[in-house]
Protein backbone atom coordinates (compact mmCIF):
# COMPACT_ATOMS: atom_id res chain seq x y z
CA UNK A 1 0.00 0.00 0.00
CA UNK A 2 1.05 3.72 -0.91
CA UNK A 3 2.54 5.89 1.77
CA UNK A 4 -0.16 8.41 2.81
CA UNK A 5 0.70 11.77 1.51
CA UNK A 6 1.82 14.79 3.71
CA UNK A 7 1.92 18.32 2.05
CA UNK A 8 3.36 20.59 4.38
CA UNK A 9 3.19 24.66 3.69
CA UNK A 10 5.88 26.02 6.06
CA UNK A 11 8.01 29.02 4.98
CA UNK A 12 9.98 28.71 8.17
CA UNK A 13 13.00 26.45 6.73
CA UNK A 14 13.84 24.79 10.46
CA UNK A 15 10.28 24.40 11.46
CA UNK A 16 10.10 22.56 7.55
CA UNK A 17 13.11 20.51 8.19
CA UNK A 18 11.57 19.49 11.53
CA UNK A 19 8.26 18.16 10.30
CA UNK A 20 9.42 16.79 7.50
CA UNK A 21 12.03 14.69 9.06
CA UNK A 22 9.64 13.43 11.94
CA UNK A 23 7.01 12.93 8.77
CA UNK A 24 9.41 10.67 6.86
CA UNK A 25 10.76 8.80 9.76
CA UNK A 26 7.08 8.07 10.39
CA UNK A 27 6.54 6.87 6.98
CA UNK A 28 5.12 9.08 5.13
CA UNK A 29 5.80 10.16 1.83
CA UNK A 30 6.05 14.32 2.62
CA UNK A 31 6.59 17.23 0.56
CA UNK A 32 7.10 20.67 0.86
CA UNK A 33 6.12 23.93 -0.46
CA UNK A 34 7.54 27.45 1.50
CA UNK A 35 4.49 29.69 0.05
CA UNK A 36 0.98 29.53 -0.12
CA UNK A 37 0.85 29.84 -4.05
CA UNK A 38 3.23 26.93 -4.14
CA UNK A 39 1.22 25.02 -1.56
CA UNK A 40 -1.63 25.26 -3.49
CA UNK A 41 -0.29 24.47 -6.63
CA UNK A 42 1.80 20.81 -5.15
CA UNK A 43 -1.86 20.21 -3.45
CA UNK A 44 -3.15 19.95 -7.30
CA UNK A 45 -0.67 17.80 -8.53
CA UNK A 46 0.47 15.84 -5.60
CA UNK A 47 -3.25 15.11 -3.92
CA UNK A 48 -2.01 15.17 0.12
CA UNK A 49 -4.04 12.92 2.20
CA UNK A 50 -2.76 15.76 4.97
CA UNK A 51 -1.58 19.19 5.04
CA UNK A 52 0.41 20.85 7.58
CA UNK A 53 -0.61 24.35 7.38
CA UNK A 54 1.52 27.79 8.58
CA UNK A 55 -1.09 30.21 9.23
CA UNK A 56 1.39 33.27 8.64
CA UNK A 57 3.21 32.73 5.26
CA UNK A 58 4.44 35.19 2.99
CA UNK A 59 2.27 35.52 0.13
CA UNK A 60 -0.97 34.38 0.14
CA UNK A 61 -2.71 34.02 4.33
CA UNK A 62 -2.36 30.65 5.35
CA UNK A 63 -6.39 30.72 6.63
CA UNK A 64 -6.72 31.63 2.50
CA UNK A 65 -4.78 28.77 1.41
CA UNK A 66 -7.16 26.81 4.26
CA UNK A 67 -10.49 28.20 2.56
CA UNK A 68 -9.40 27.10 -0.95
CA UNK A 69 -7.78 23.76 0.08
CA UNK A 70 -11.52 22.93 1.44
CA UNK A 71 -12.83 23.60 -1.53
CA UNK A 72 -10.74 21.80 -4.04
CA UNK A 73 -9.15 18.91 -1.81
CA UNK A 74 -10.48 16.62 0.52
CA UNK A 75 -7.34 16.76 2.76
CA UNK A 76 -7.51 16.93 6.09
CA UNK A 77 -6.07 20.22 7.28
CA UNK A 78 -3.90 20.31 10.31
CA UNK A 79 -3.30 24.24 11.12
CA UNK A 80 -0.27 25.70 12.75
CA UNK A 81 -0.08 28.91 14.55
CA UNK A 82 2.24 31.08 16.11
CA UNK A 83 1.02 32.13 19.50
CA UNK A 84 -2.04 30.69 20.93
CA UNK A 85 -4.01 33.61 20.97
CA UNK A 86 -4.10 33.08 16.92
CA UNK A 87 -5.20 29.65 17.49
CA UNK A 88 -8.16 31.06 19.15
CA UNK A 89 -8.71 33.47 16.75
CA UNK A 90 -8.38 30.35 14.39
CA UNK A 91 -11.11 28.68 15.97
CA UNK A 92 -13.45 31.72 16.56
CA UNK A 93 -13.76 31.69 12.54
CA UNK A 94 -14.50 27.99 12.06
CA UNK A 95 -12.52 27.54 9.16
CA UNK A 96 -12.56 24.34 7.14
CA UNK A 97 -9.13 23.00 9.26
CA UNK A 98 -9.83 19.78 11.09
CA UNK A 99 -7.75 20.55 13.91
CA UNK A 100 -5.06 23.28 15.15
CA UNK A 101 -1.58 23.35 17.34
CA UNK A 102 0.55 26.05 18.44
CA UNK A 103 4.16 26.35 18.17
CA UNK A 104 6.20 25.04 19.71
CA UNK A 105 5.25 21.65 19.22
CA UNK A 106 7.02 18.62 19.70
CA UNK A 107 7.34 16.11 17.01
CA UNK A 108 5.43 13.38 18.75
CA UNK A 109 3.01 15.37 18.81
CA UNK A 110 2.77 16.09 14.99
CA UNK A 111 2.92 12.57 14.34
CA UNK A 112 0.49 11.55 16.55
CA UNK A 113 -2.13 14.22 14.82
CA UNK A 114 -1.04 12.84 11.72
CA UNK A 115 -1.60 9.75 12.39
CA UNK A 116 -5.11 10.31 14.27
CA UNK A 117 -6.08 11.83 10.74
CA UNK A 118 -5.58 9.25 8.86
CA UNK A 119 -7.25 7.00 11.25
CA UNK A 120 -10.24 9.09 11.54
CA UNK A 121 -10.13 9.17 7.30
CA UNK A 122 -10.09 5.02 7.29
CA UNK A 123 -13.16 5.14 9.46
CA UNK A 124 -14.83 7.41 7.38
CA UNK A 125 -14.20 5.32 4.09
CA UNK A 126 -15.59 2.31 5.86
CA UNK A 127 -18.39 3.61 7.26
CA UNK A 128 -21.91 1.76 6.76
CA UNK A 129 -25.15 3.20 7.21
CA UNK A 130 -26.65 3.09 10.52
CA UNK A 131 -23.06 1.72 11.93
CA UNK A 132 -23.48 0.02 15.04
CA UNK A 133 -20.35 -0.04 16.60
CA UNK A 134 -17.38 2.01 16.74
CA UNK A 135 -14.23 0.64 16.81
CA UNK A 136 -10.66 1.37 18.70
CA UNK A 137 -8.13 -1.02 18.96
CA UNK A 138 -9.65 -3.49 21.53
CA UNK A 139 -12.22 -0.88 22.69
CA UNK A 140 -15.68 -0.79 20.84
CA UNK A 141 -18.72 1.40 21.50
CA UNK A 142 -21.61 -0.53 20.77
CA UNK A 143 -24.68 1.08 20.03
CA UNK A 144 -27.43 -1.58 20.33
CA UNK A 145 -26.42 -1.82 24.10
CA UNK A 146 -25.21 1.42 24.85
CA UNK A 147 -22.48 0.14 26.33
CA UNK A 148 -18.40 0.65 26.21
CA UNK A 149 -16.18 -2.63 25.94
CA UNK A 150 -13.10 -3.06 26.23
CA UNK A 151 -11.40 -6.73 27.01
CA UNK A 152 -14.01 -8.47 28.53
CA UNK A 153 -15.21 -5.42 31.07
CA UNK A 154 -18.00 -3.02 29.50
CA UNK A 155 -19.86 -0.23 30.82
CA UNK A 156 -23.26 0.87 30.25
CA UNK A 157 -23.63 4.53 29.17
CA UNK A 158 -26.98 6.99 29.41
CA UNK A 159 -28.39 7.70 25.73
CA UNK A 160 -26.76 11.30 26.08
CA UNK A 161 -22.98 9.80 27.25
CA UNK A 162 -23.64 7.62 24.41
CA UNK A 163 -23.95 10.45 21.69
CA UNK A 164 -21.53 12.56 23.14
CA UNK A 165 -18.98 9.87 23.31
CA UNK A 166 -19.84 8.51 19.74
CA UNK A 167 -19.40 12.50 18.35
CA UNK A 168 -15.90 12.53 20.15
CA UNK A 169 -14.93 8.96 18.69
CA UNK A 170 -15.96 9.78 15.44
CA UNK A 171 -14.14 12.81 15.55
CA UNK A 172 -11.28 11.01 17.03
CA UNK A 173 -8.28 14.00 17.45
CA UNK A 174 -10.07 16.33 16.23
CA UNK A 175 -11.24 19.89 18.84
CA UNK A 176 -14.57 20.11 18.95
CA UNK A 177 -15.91 23.14 20.66
CA UNK A 178 -18.78 23.15 22.97
CA UNK A 179 -21.20 24.78 20.86
CA UNK A 180 -20.68 22.36 18.17
CA UNK A 181 -20.98 19.47 20.93
CA UNK A 182 -24.25 21.24 22.36
CA UNK A 183 -25.41 21.58 18.75
CA UNK A 184 -25.16 17.46 17.85
CA UNK A 185 -25.36 16.10 20.98
CA UNK A 186 -28.15 18.01 22.47
CA UNK A 187 -29.73 19.32 19.43
CA UNK A 188 -29.55 22.81 21.12
CA UNK A 189 -27.57 26.42 20.59
CA UNK A 190 -29.40 28.49 22.87
CA UNK A 191 -30.98 26.46 26.26
CA UNK A 192 -28.64 24.50 27.38
CA UNK A 193 -25.65 26.03 29.37
CA UNK A 194 -22.74 24.92 28.27
CA UNK A 195 -21.70 23.75 31.73
CA UNK A 196 -23.64 20.60 31.02
CA UNK A 197 -20.98 19.66 28.92
CA UNK A 198 -18.37 19.59 31.05
CA UNK A 199 -20.71 17.35 33.36
CA UNK A 200 -21.07 14.76 30.74
CA UNK A 201 -17.81 14.86 30.07
CA UNK A 202 -17.02 13.89 33.65
CA UNK A 203 -19.13 11.15 34.00
CA UNK A 204 -17.78 10.08 30.96
CA UNK A 205 -14.16 9.83 31.36
CA UNK A 206 -15.16 7.77 34.75
CA UNK A 207 -16.69 5.13 32.78
CA UNK A 208 -13.42 5.16 30.44
CA UNK A 209 -11.18 4.43 33.32
CA UNK A 210 -13.86 2.13 34.67
CA UNK A 211 -13.14 -0.14 31.82
CA UNK A 212 -9.35 1.03 31.24
CA UNK A 213 -9.96 1.91 27.49
CA UNK A 214 -7.13 3.60 26.40
CA UNK A 215 -8.94 6.67 25.25
CA UNK A 216 -7.82 9.85 26.64
CA UNK A 217 -10.68 12.69 26.56
CA UNK A 218 -8.66 16.59 27.11
CA UNK A 219 -10.37 19.78 27.62
CA UNK A 220 -8.70 22.62 25.52
CA UNK A 221 -8.20 25.74 27.11
CA UNK A 222 -11.72 26.47 28.08
CA UNK A 223 -12.92 25.81 24.57
CA UNK A 224 -13.87 22.16 24.22
CA UNK A 225 -13.14 18.40 24.23
CA UNK A 226 -10.84 16.40 22.19
CA UNK A 227 -10.96 12.50 22.57
CA UNK A 228 -7.49 11.17 21.82
CA UNK A 229 -6.32 7.45 21.39
CA UNK A 230 -3.63 6.44 24.05
CA1 LIG B 1 5.41 31.39 9.10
Amino acid sequence: MAAPRILVIEDDEDVARLERLVLERAGYDVRHAATGAEGLDLAESFRPDVVILDVGLPDISGLDVCTSLSNSNNAFVLMVSGHSREQDVLLGLGLGADDYVTKPFSGNELVARVASFLRRRERLLNRKEGEAQLEFGDTRLDRNFHTLVRDGKSVALTALEFRLLWFLAEAEGRLLTRAQILEHVWNDTSGVPTRVVDVHVAALRKKISEVDAPLELSSVRGIGYRLDKK
